[in-house]
């Protein structure tokens, strides 16, 4: 008994000595800062940070793997007390939230019926999946399943929608996903994606030289959340009362609607949206991102400029906007007249922009009040040139400077500022794009008894937008075609009394495709006229690349005096200065000034950052996806779209009151729900025969 006791303690100090011996050997030390951190979050071991619970999370943290603010529950307290025990600052960051790109109407066709598959993961895995679609969203809800935050539900159209307001950016949904669809991104990394080629695209979003969400924001209208569709609008286009406006709306030219009926009317939905934010009487909030602390000069507060500003401050960089005129707008104020888009609405849209904390210069002409090397010494750490084409192209005819002659934006320039202008009785305006047209309607408006339009080309040719061509026709102008002006004739005084003109027939097509005006031998007309006004085209003024010793005068420029930048980074040879707009492109459209001013923000970013400065690959850069491009969709009732509601041309001749009139709320929906919802293949008409949801197919086409 006594010896086994004895063996019993031997046995049992043996035990002690090779576990206190093993407990050496193999002790790994934990890192107290786990133990720390656990206690700094949450504690719902809810799985939302990506971790499995939260003592995984607090080791994820400690070894560098995670960031402080891990815990999506904890939020901003969780990350500060979690930076306190690692000894790192917390620092402000953008919140990312989830989003669903798909709205796919009533969804795509079905292709196979698969009974009791009640999970969107399951039927992927399913040959072929259940819908004809091959991009968009299964619609079985698994994210909505997987959202700890109740942030996500099923909406009414059978797709998911997020609740921003809930959303933590946990990514669960995303992880869930089987088509990889829905999207945890920051407003920034959101703000700075362009259309890629393999992306579910309808053709009008393809077509917008701005690439807004067409299809969502006008899925928003018709849903009656007008705010959620100024927001979408705003993410891609801050000049949303103006283009709702003036855009001639490219967008529409291949909606697939119009194939078969007429085209959606996207921009009078766009201004709808617009407008009711304006006459909301609030401003909806828009999202900045945290200083960066980086300075960009923006030369030229025209639509290009103010895109680049807003999209930069929105990135979170100071901006400061310098500008020739006495206000902001570019030619938006000082070409467009106000008949079709109203100061005070402009004021009103750019007031929202500056109102982000950006800087406004007014009276500061670049090349005279200051330059390149002031702007460099101020700490600016990039420059954007917008500064459009206000060089007026002259005819180059024999009397063009005599008294009563005027060139198109130094006309209009005054008009707008609300200078007065010695005016004749008759008016001829010579050129046929939208410059003068509105030197037409204008001195109509002020009164001017005959006023003349002389185009050497025909009516077909006019570059003009058709629906101006039109107003101007309804409210009077007489239009001489195949006409080109050779002389301007005067009297003893030195004042215009004559336009000598050639009559002119058309030849073989030029460079431009468009048919050669050749004048007809003999034809000369003199046209009685006591003012004329030359509207044949524009360029940049960059002479102050001329006038400058500084790094300046090495600026590339093109032949057409054009700003020569990259195409796809609109980055210029000075790697610190950058272009779009008219600068860049000629004179062009408002919204493709929008566009490249969000392109041009974005390569500034990237500059900043100290990042490549470069597009990313597989950007559609306005190519279409031919697939996307059909020649027949079937099964379409046709209905017209929606008319545009004007003053009475009685009424507006002899005011500048704003001549098209916004869409009331029913109206919009009704246009809303002429939108067939396309993406890249899938569109939205489905009839039931039986049980059974026949898909009426579109027929396509390769684009050509
Ligand atoms: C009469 C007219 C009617 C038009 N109608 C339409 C239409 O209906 N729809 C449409 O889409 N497009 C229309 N356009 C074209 C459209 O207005 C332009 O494509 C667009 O404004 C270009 O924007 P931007 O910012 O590049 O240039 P701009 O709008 O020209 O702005 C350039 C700005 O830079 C400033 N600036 C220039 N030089 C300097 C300098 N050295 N220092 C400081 N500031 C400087 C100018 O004062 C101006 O404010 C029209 C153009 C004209 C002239």
């Amino acid at each position: 008994m006594i010896y086994a006791t004895f063996v019993m303690l031997g046995l049992g100090t043996l035990c002690g000595v090779v576990l206190s011996v093993a407990a050496r050997v193999f002790y790994v030390k934990q890192d107290p800062r786990i133990e720390k951190v656990e206690g700094c979050l949450s504690g719902a071991n809810c799985g939302g940070c990506g971790f499995a619970g939260c003592s995984a999370a607090a080791v994820a943290v400690v070894e560098g793997r995670a960031k402080p603010n891990v815990c999506v529950v904890g939020g901003a307290e969780s990350a500060a007390m979690v930076s306190e025990v690692m000894g790192v600052s917390v620092g402000v960051a953008e919140a990312p939230t989830a989003q669903n790109p798909c709205v796919g109407g009533h969804r795509a066709p079905v292709k196979y019926l698969y009974d009791g598959i009640k999970g969107c993961r399951a039927q992927s895995m399913l040959f072929g999946g259940q819908l004809r679609c091959e991009m968009g969203c299964l619609g079985q809800g698994d994210c909505v399943k997987a959202c700890l935050f109740g942030a996500m539900k099923m909406g009414p159209e059978g797709y998911p929608v997020v609740d921003k307001n809930k959303c933590v950016g946990c990514g669960s949904c995303e992880r869930v996903c089987p088509r990889g669809l829905l999207e945890v991104k920051t407003p920034s990394v959101r703000l700075l994606h362009f259309n890629q080629k393999d992306e579910c695209l309808a053709p009008c979003r393809q077509t917008c030289p701005a690439e807004i969400n067409i299809p969502l924001y006008i899925a928003q209208i018709r849903a009656g959340d007008v705010e959620g569709a100024v927001n979408t609008i705003r993410d891609r286009n801050p000049l949303l009362l103006s283009c709702g406006r003036v855009c001639p709306h490219p967008c529409e030219t291949n909606c697939r609607r119009g194939i078969e009926d007429e085209a959606v009317s996207i921009n009078q939905l766009k201004r709808f949206a617009a407008d009711f934010e304006m006459n909301s009487g609030k401003r909806f909030p828009v999202s900045v991102a945290p200083s960066t602390n980086k300075r960009v000069a923006i030369v030229g507060g025209g639509p290009a400029g103010l895109s680049c500003g807003f999209f930069l401050r929105r990135l979170g960089h100071d901006v400061t906007i310098f500008e020739a005129m006495p206000k902001l707008g570019g030619m938006l104020r000082y070409g467009i007249p106000e008949y079709r888009l109203p100061k005070k609405v402009l004021d009103w849209e750019i007031q929202g922009i500056l109102d982000l904390g950006i800087t406004a210069r007014p009276n500061v002409t670049f090349g005279l009040d200051l330059d390149l090397a002031s702007l460099v010494a101020a700490g600016f750490d990039a420059v954007f040139l917008g500064i459009g084409a206000w060089k007026d192209s002259m005819l180059r005819v024999e009397g063009e400077n005599m008294k009563g002659c005027y060139t198109g934006i130094d006309f209009l320039a005054r008009a707008g500022k609300g200078e007065s202008v010695e005016l004749g009785r008759t008016a001829a305006v010579i050129g046929g794009g939208n410059t003068a047209i509105d030197c037409v309607r204008t001195l109509i408006r002020l009164g001017v008894e005959k006023v003349y339009i002389v185009y050497r080309r025909t009516r077909g040719e006019m570059p003009a937008n058709e629906v101006e061509i039109e107003a101007a026709e309804h409210e009077g102008a007489e239009f001489l075609f195949l006409s080109a002006p050779v002389s301007v004739k005067g009297d003893e005084e030195g004042k215009v009394t004559h336009l000598e003109y050639l009559k002119m027939e058309l030849g073989e097509p030029d460079a431009s495709g468009r048919r050669r005006p050749v004048p007809v031998k003999g034809s000369e007309t003199l046209l009685q006229t006591d003012m004329i006004i030359t509207a044949i085209g524009q360029a940049p003024d960059v002479s102050f690349t001329e006038k400058t010793q500084s790094r300046l005068a090495q600026l590339k420029t093109t032949r057409w005096s054009t700003v020569d930048v990259d195409p796809r980074t609109l980055q210029s040879n000075i790697p610190y200065i950058f272009a779009a707009g008219d600068a860049a492109t000629g004179p062009s459209l408002v919204v493709e000034a929008i566009g490249g001013g969000r392109r041009a923000a974005r390569s500034i970013h990237q500059f900043l950052m100290g990042e490549k400065v470069a597009s990313e690959p597989g950007e559609l850069a306005k190519k279409l996806i031919p697939e996307t491009i059909f020649d027949q969709v079937e099964g379409i009732e046709r209905k017209p779209r929606c008319s545009m509601v004007e003053l009475p041309v009685s009424e507006r001749v002899h005011s500048f009151i704003e001549v098209d009139q916004v869409l009331t709320e029913e109206a919009a929906r009704d246009e809303s729900l002429r939108c067939l919802f396309c993406g890249r293949t899938c569109y939205t008409v489905e009839t039931v025969e039986g049980d059974f949801p026949i898909s009426l197919e579109a027929k396509k086409t390769r684009a050509a």
